[in-house]
């Protein structure tokens, strides 16, 4: 078991990745309902987040002007421009008011075949363009009954992320999601969330410092959902969730942000 000190300067964050779900009008509704939920919630050192499809975005940052919902973006690709059909920049992004991306979604990753390689120069180019990024990494059901989840943790995060210098961590959220538990309303344990959270700690402060470790906020995502966020929220390690499900409806996403 792998144990870290809770420091508080890190961002307590939850975030909705709504996927490919929801049409304008809901993206209207759903965002205009999650604003008034949470208008008078204390959200001190706690960010809520959400991300709608592309083609929903500039509505959403409308609808979320002047309130404590950010909105960000699924997905970007690597490239500045050009013939890559059907792909969004990191330019295209900033250019209507996106300031964070989601980077290596485990559906990205399986079924879009974005590897590691591919997504470490996402991640460069949305460092180099001044994004945030969300770091998406997690072990499938196999690895973790194989024992080698660790293992596989620690080679995501060196592939994706850890030839960046210590600086860039400013831009990182990391967000570990057990891919048995996405979508599946399996979770792990908080005591699973903690270790292996505590241990992605580690690794962080061994490549830089306990200072890059301790700033950098690590979220856990698998079937968050208000019955269960605020035992894996109590661990010190995890400062947040990555929702699916659950961020599409106003009144679970409304618990779990307040469970943080
Ligand atoms: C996700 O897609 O990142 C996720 C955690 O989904 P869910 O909460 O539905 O398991």
């Amino acid at each position: 078991m792998f144990n870290t000190k809770t420091v508080s300067m890190r961002s307590k964050i939850v975030a909705g990745n709504w996927k490919m779900n929801n049409d304008c009008n809901e993206t209207k509704n759903l965002v205009k309902g999650i604003r008034k939920a949470i208008k008078r919630l204390p959200l001190k050192n706690t960010r809520a987040l959400v991300a709608p499809t592309f083609v929903n975005l500039t509505t959403a940052i409308k609808r979320a002007k002047k309130s404590k919902v950010e909105v960000v973006a699924q997905n970007m690709h690597q490239e500045n421009s050009g013939a890559f059909t059907g792909e969004i920049s990191a330019d295209m992004l900033k250019s209507i008011g996106v300031k964070t991306v989601i980077v290596g979604h485990s559906e990205r990753r399986s079924l879009f075949g974005e590897t590691d390689e591919i997504l470490a120069e996402k991640v460069n180019k949305a460092i180099e363009k001044g994004l945030e990024v969300i770091f998406c990494f997690g072990e499938q059901l196999e690895d973790r009954k194989a024992n080698n989840h660790f293992t596989v943790v620690q080679n995501q995060l060196e592939k994706g992320l850890f030839h960046l210098e210590a600086i860039a961590w400013n831009q990182i959220v990391l967000a570990y999601e057990h891919v048995w538990a996405i979508g599946t309303g399996e979770t792990a344990s908080p005591e699973q969330a903690q270790e292996m959270h505590a241990f992605i700690r580690k690794l962080v402060q061994e490549k830089h410092t306990t200072s890059v470790a301790d700033n950098t906020s690590i979220l856990y995502g698998g079937s968050v959902k208000p019955s269960n966020a605020q035992e894996i929220f109590s661990k010190p390690d995890v400062d947040g969730g990555l929702i699916g499900g659950a961020s599409l409806k106003v009144e679970d996403f409304k618990a779990i942000i307040k469970a943080i």
